[in-house]
């Protein structure tokens, strides 16, 4: 490799990527280790529908730390790239390139033509993400990545969902659903918590008359729209209420709510029941655009009534709440629906037909207001979920959804959730741990085109239903099937399938599955498990490491640990390392809209790769939030990397002068002076602490170590203390000394850093590499601290000498003397302290000398430390 002097990031670790492409490194570094000890690695696909942002960046250079060192510690870690392919945000990207506004639009397109442009959009920033993750130094096979699209991929996912099936835990469900009408599909649990936002919105408290009586139920809502299908109010069986004369009207209310409502008014209590005893009691509907046949319009009891805001009375429309779903089951209400799936309200709604719910809120206010039945308004400021791919408000609606009953399988959720080792620690009882002991059934199918087509038919005729699990048995069951198939729709829709009951033709059920399933499939899907390499399969379950974002505990932890409890009953990795967010400078989430992020690329030409690196892994421990801008890379390019680089090139102008070649000149360490030998048992050290904070994924400490061995003992310290010894002309064995303990060093921390800064130990290496040695630093084994070399009496003594050095530079700076002022003499005593007790460590000279800090006017002590003529000093 090319000798560079000068440390340009961009050439360096431009040089650096070529020699491992030309040398084919990372394949030879995986396939060396072939045989043993796997260390099985999943990459959480990426979409590349999109280009990668720092964020990404942060994720793959911490995988690539943990995998490099995994490597270098002698396992085996083959490393395959995934791209997570289907979708919404693939459709919706296509559906804004095309023009295309609802699914009408898309379905006159044309789906076969729809979900090829899908199937282009996926891959429209691949070469993006193959060069950022190439020029960051990630090593991940990405010529044979797994893709979530591919047939076989498909065919595993439906692999399992028939297992699924077979055990009944998929079912077809008409739940209310969290269901984005611009999006037209449901949401799962998950994807509605990522997408809560404040809002403020009128809330009305609205009158409800009594059939019997010349009174009224007082109720509240937050969504006037949901009134026009009102089939019930509920009261709490076990709450009080009471029956109050308010401005010459009656009103109804939970005793507890009138106190706070009508706090200071006047009234007067006409009457006081437990709620129960309303149960049963008719009201008049306050819209009849549907008239049920089932009986509606009276009140029920219900525990889930609170008493913490509203009347106590609470509003029950069954298409558009869960608890009024089950409520209405309960007491076998109807449901009437009058919003369509676009979220607008349909022909039956003759003043407000085909305008969207939301919108149409204030009119209805008016409209009951002049019918003299909204009590109060009043603005209500809480969370409301908002589709978190269109930020269109969400509706929940009642709708047909084919689910996978999750909730079953808390118990087991959460004991296999007991064998992972989570970073940090707290993640698994807390932000994982809560959200699986309360695992919803999950909502899987999606009314959208894009995707993992359900395979469930129906035969129309018998009602037969079958899950189709592979290829195989869709081909028995098809009257024709091509030799060239998609599995995608329309493909499986146009198929004629037969029912193998009656023989008539079946539909499919027409959705695609949620993307989720598809990457929670990965760790079986990628292998086309069971069709194929039931071995791989087997050696590589389960994950020893997977790592990704602290979001994803809810999304792709959650969804590979769900689906691995139902299917093998047990937990699909062994160790979870979760990063925190990447934030700008200002502290602020990086988001696409804001487009408040640096280009990584920019940073990789200025500032390099490795200084990006060692800014990510060395500033925070990996799951805290980090900020990313340039000056702060900046700074640790000239803080810690041009430190290295520059006691590295000092090691190696000075040797390439003397010829040194360690093949030939080097001295035992046992032969070596007593700084030689102290830097070499901090090395052990260090190479020990090192090791074990990257065990435990503390890679914060663990870089820290290096750097300030660097900085401090290495540049600071002992190069300082040593220039001099290579300054003498001739050939001495104590300049060789030095220099073999330079070599020593160097080698040993190129290795120890190159999981860290792959490029810049990979540089350091090749410069002093001798022959017979490994071709790459990737290939050489992790370097293993020996304790024999550690030297705790010549550390201790160091130690005090440093400590001298320090408050001699203090006295001078005090005393307005400079460093390079030589100094005649130095007297250190360091026995008065030891005598009262202290230790040598905590030798104070000055104290000893006069007895008050400062006061000396003499300058008592130093070690050259205080000046290039300090030659003659001793330190006594
Ligand atoms: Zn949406
Ligand atoms: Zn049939």
């Amino acid at each position: 490799m090319k000798e560079i002097e000068n440390y340009k990031p961009s050439i360096v670790e431009k040089e650096v990527l070529k020699f491992w492409e030309e040398n084919d490194i990372f394949r030879k570094s995986v396939e060396k280790r072939k045989g043993r000890r796997r260390f099985v690695f999943l990459e959480g696909p990426p979409t590349a529908n999109g280009t990668p942002h720092p964020g990404h960046v942060l994720t793959r250079i911490m995988k690539d730390v943990v995998l490099r060192y995994y490597t270098m510690k002698g396992f085996y870690v083959p490393r395959r790239a995934g791209w997570d392919t289907h979708g919404l945000p693939v459709e919706i990207e296509v559906e804004k390139k095309l023009g295309l506004k609802t699914k009408q639009d898309i379905e006159k397109y044309g789906i076969e033509k729809f979900n090829r442009e899908c199937r282009k959009s996926t891959f429209r920033y691949e070469n993006e993400w193959i060069e950022m993750t190439r020029r960051v130094g990630f090593w991940i096979d990405m010529d044979n990545p797994y893709i979530t699209l591919e047939n076989d991929y498909i065919e595993s996912v439906w692999w399992s969902l028939k297992q699924l099936w077979e055990k009944g835990h998929l079912y077809k469900g008409y739940k209310v659903v969290p269901y984005c009408p611009r999006c037209g599909t449901a949401l799962s649990a998950h994807e509605v918590a990522q997408g809560y936002k404040s809002v403020t919105e009128p809330s009305i408290f609205v009158k409800f008359k009594l059939r019997d009586e010349n009174a009224y139920f007082l109720a509240w809502t937050t969504t006037p729209w949901t009134l026009l299908s009102n089939v019930a109010l509920a009261v709490h069986p076990d709450e009080p209420y009471l029956k109050i004369k308010y401005r010459g009207e009656i009103l109804i209310l939970a005793e507890e709510r009138v106190a706070r409502l009508f706090k200071g008014e006047e009234y007067e209590i006409l009457d006081r029941f437990m709620g129960k005893e309303l149960e049963g009691k008719e009201y008049e509907p306050l819209f009849t655009y549907e008239r049920p046949e089932k009986k509606a319009w009276y009140v029920i009891c219900a525990d889930f009534v609170t008493m913490d805001e509203g009347t106590g009375i609470v509003h029950i429309a069954p298409a558009f709440g869960e608890e009024d779903y089950e409520a209405g089951r309960e007491y076998d209400l109807p449901v009437i629906q009058l919003v369509k799936r676009d979220g607008t309200f349909d022909e039956k709604v003759e003043p407000w037909k085909g305008m969207f719910v939301k919108d149409a809120d204030p009119l209805i206010i008016k409209h009951l207001e002049e019918r003299g039945l909204i009590f109060a308004v009043q603005d209500y400021t809480h969370d409301y979920p908002f589709c978190w791919r269109c930020d269109t408000p969400l509706l929940y609606y009642a709708m047909e959804s084919w689910f996978i009953a999750v909730s079953k399988f808390r118990k087991q959720l959460v004991e296999n959730n007991e064998t992972v080792e989570w970073h940090p620690d707290h993640i698994k009882h807390g932000r994982f741990g809560d959200f699986i002991s309360e695992a919803k059934d999950w909502a899987l199918s999606r009314n959208r085109y894009w995707g993992t087509p359900l395979p469930i038919w129906r035969c129309k005729k018998c009602g037969n239903e079958i899950c189709v699990g592979s290829v195989e048995e869709l081909k028995r069951l098809s009257k024709e099937f091509p030799e060239k198939y998609d599995l995608h729709k329309p493909f499986v829709d146009n198929l004629e399938v037969m029912c193998p009951n009656c023989n008539s033709r079946m539909e499919r059920e027409p959705y695609v599955i949620d993307c989720w399933y598809d990457s929670g499939s990965a760790f079986f899907a990628q292998w086309h498990y069971p069709f194929e390499n039931q071995k791989e399969f087997e050696e590589n379950f389960p994950v020893d490491f997977i790592c990704e974002a602290l979001d994803q505990t809810r999304g792709w932890f959650y969804s590979l640990m769900a689906i691995s409890t139902l299917l093998f009953n047990r937990a699909p990795y062994r160790r979870v390392l979760t990063l925190g967010l990447v934030l700008d400078r200002e502290g602020q989430k990086m988001s696409k809209s804001k487009k408040n992020y640096l280009d990584p690329n920019y940073i990789f030409d200025r500032e390099g790769a490795d200084a990006m690196r060692w800014y990510f892994l060395s500033t925070n421990a990996p799951w805290m939030p980090i900020r990313f801008y340039e000056d702060a890379i900046k700074e640790t390019l000239g803080k810690f990397i041009l430190t290295f680089w520059n006691s590295y090139r000092f090691y190696k102008s000075y040797s390439s002068l003397d010829k040194f070649d360690p093949t030939r000149g080097y001295i035992p360490i046992d032969r070596r002076r007593e700084i030689d030998r102290w830097i070499i048992s901090r090395l052990q050290k260090l190479i020990m602490e090192v090791t074990e904070n990257v065990e435990n994924f503390n890679i914060h400490k663990a870089t820290r170590a290096i750097e300030e061995f660097v900085i401090e003992d290495l540049s600071n310290w002992y190069i300082r203390r040593s220039r001099k010894r290579l300054w003498v002309e001739e050939e001495s064995e104590d300049k060789l000394s030095c220099y073999s303990t330079l070599y020593d060093v160097f080698l040993a921390l190129s290795k120890l850093s190159a999981p860290f800064i792959p490029f810049m130990a990979e540089m350091i290496y090749q410069g002093i590499r001798c022959k017979g040695m490994e071709e790459s630093v990737h290939l050489c084994d992790y370097p293993e601290a020996d304790d024999s070399l550690i030297d705790e009496d010549i550390e201790k003594a160091m130690d005090v000498v440093r400590e001298i050095a320090d408050m001699g530079r203090a006295i001078r700076s005090r005393a307005g003397v400079k460093i390079r002022y030589p100094l005649g003499r130095a007297i250190v005593d360091g026995q008065s302290n030891k005598k009262q007790g202290g230790s040598e460590d905590q030798i104070s000279p000055w104290q000893s000398h006069c007895g008050v800090r400062g006061k000396c006017g003499e300058e008592d002590i130093t070690t050259d430390e205080l000046g290039e003529g300090g030659d003659k000093c001793k330190v006594r």
